[in-house]
């Protein structure tokens, strides 16, 4: 701690959220000091931290205040499932956890909701679907929270007819790190007034400001889904299917690619067993509609162009348990592979540009010899690249794999991270695929919210 000694700094904290949300014993801190990024690349959380809960905007407006006179490190926290270590406190400070802010409102008439920054996924999901509404974006642990979902602008696999977190937040109540509680946006469908400050706080990893509060659009519910499994024989079958289903018409929910190594190690996982035990590579899509006959033609036209490419007897999902039981395994891959996982990578490109990444990440797993296990969102373009541990060699591989896979990514067109963010682990390759224009702009943004560089610092720009 910089200006102030840790018992000042303690003592002005307790007398804003009260003794029983300030923690400073590290034993009961663990769970807040790392997210879900894999332990090879997971930085080090520092010593010499304090776990804060505040319930309300004004306490988190007293504690930036606070901390930023005294020039101490806040690093807001979500639900820790990020994938990037994003929310790891890696220098003394103040981890800053919004938990027991989880108020929600649904508001039927304007089609959205209004929910402080601690609220779950899970809750806004069961919230939505209680008053008939829907909400898309499912990043694959419910855990994750508001302010988390919008920091990091989560996307996942319903993104391909709803799109990602961007589409959804209308509005933010934030805190800066002045202390200063700021308004963007509000329950509008348009807004052009002036520079959208709004859009700029979403994905920012909390490094601009920290979000309290957040007005969610929502669709309303449709009543008809399901979910349909096809079996291809290979990746290029499966690919050219996910071309042809998008320019068909239909726009399903989600175009997942999968292949049945890792599907049937996540089933084995959560003890179930995956439906389809055929072909080497597989699509699983997700299709609503508004009526039964609507659903029954998106249904009949993707199977009819799957079958025109040759793909075997696709499996129907048709209960919400059944879909949710399909999608649960499906979201579990990463979990299953965790325990032998080096990094996800997160590299996305134009769709058509999909084939030519997963052929090139093929040599490149030749090249070094090495398992690369990939799944991803195949209608968004969005791959999951697994680098995982080898027995027996030795560990330089990792760079050279990872770096081959970015450039790979850059040179067809894309970024380093399509949702999953930079975080404290993808900075370096952030600075390298980025023009120094566009890096001294971003600078420039960072030092204006934030001049002391006291919010989450270390993470996305160094
Ligand atoms: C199994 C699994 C599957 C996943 N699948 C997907 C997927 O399909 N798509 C996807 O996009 N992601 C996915 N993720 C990643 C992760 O779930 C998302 O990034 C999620 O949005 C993170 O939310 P969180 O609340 O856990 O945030 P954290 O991990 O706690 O924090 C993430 C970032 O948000 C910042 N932050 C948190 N709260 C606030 C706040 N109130 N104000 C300002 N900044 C804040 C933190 O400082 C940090 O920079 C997956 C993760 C797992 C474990």
């Amino acid at each position: 701690m910089t200006n102030v000694s840790k018992d000042a700094l303690v003592q002005e904290l307790v007398s804003i959220v009260g003794k029983e949300w300030v923690v400073t014993e590290r034993e009961y801190m663990l769970s807040y000091l790392q997210d879900e990024t894999p332990e090879p690349v997971r930085p080090k959380a520092a010593n010499n931290l304090i776990l804060v809960k505040p319930s309300s905007t004004g306490e988190v407006s007293k504690i930036l205040r606070a901390a930023n006179q005294a020039r101490v490190p806040v690093f807001p926290v979500g639900g820790r499932t990020g994938l990037v270590s994003a929310c790891v406190p890696t220098i003394p400070g103040i981890i800053l956890s919004l938990e027991r802010m989880k108020k929600l409102e649904v508001d039927r008439e304007n089609l959205m909701v209004v929910a402080e920054a601690g609220v779950t996924l899970g809750d806004l999901l069961r919230a939505c679907d209680e008053a008939g509404l829907f909400f898309p974006p499912h990043p694959g642990d419910e855990g994750a929270q508001v302010g988390g979902l919008i920091a990091t602008n989560a996307g996942g696999v319903r993104a391909v007819k709803y799109g990602v977190m961007r589409n959804y937040v209308k509005g933010v109540e934030v805190v800066l790190a002045s202390g200063k509680v700021l308004n963007l946006g509000g329950k509008l469908i348009k807004d052009n007034a002036g520079y959208s400050l709004l859009h700029l706080v979403i994905g920012s990893e909390g490094t601009l400001c920290v979000i309290t509060k957040a007005i969610i659009k929502l669709h309303p519910k449709s009543e008809h889904s399901v979910t349909i499994i096809v079996p291809f024989s290979g990746r290029h079958e499966a690919l050219q299917a996910v071309q042809k289903i998008l320019l068909s018409g239909v726009v399903p929910l989600a175009i997942e690619y999968v292949e049945p190594d890792e599907v049937n190690l996540s089933a084995a996982h959560l003890n179930e067993k995956w439906p389809v035990q055929v072909g080497g590579a597989q699509l699983f899509i997700i299709l609503n509609a508004e009526s039964e006959e609507e659903l029954l033609v998106s249904c009949e036209k993707v199977s009819g162009v799957c079958s025109e490419i040759g793909a075997g007897e696709p499996v129907l999902a048709e209960t919400r348990e059944e879909q949710d039981r399909v999608l649960r395994i499906r979201s579990n891959i990463y979990t299953a592979l965790k325990p032998q996982l080096i990094d996800i990578l997160d590299v996305t490109v134009p769709p058509s540009k999909l084939g030519d990444l997963m052929d090139a990440v093929e040599e490149i797993a030749e090249k070094y010899g090495v398992h690369l296990p990939v799944y991803g969102h195949a209608g968004d373009g969005n791959l999951h690249v697994h680098v995982m541990k080898e027995e027996g060699k030795a560990p330089d591989y990792v760079a050279k794999v990872k770096s081959e896979i970015y450039e790979t990514g850059i040179r067809l067109g894309g970024v380093i991270t399509g949702e999953h963010g930079v975080g404290a682990i993808r900075t370096q390759e952030l600075t390298k695929a980025t023009d120094e224009a566009e890096l001294n702009l971003m600078q420039g943004i960072k030092k204006l919210f934030d001049p002391n560089n006291i919010l989450n610092p270390g993470k996305v720009i160094t």
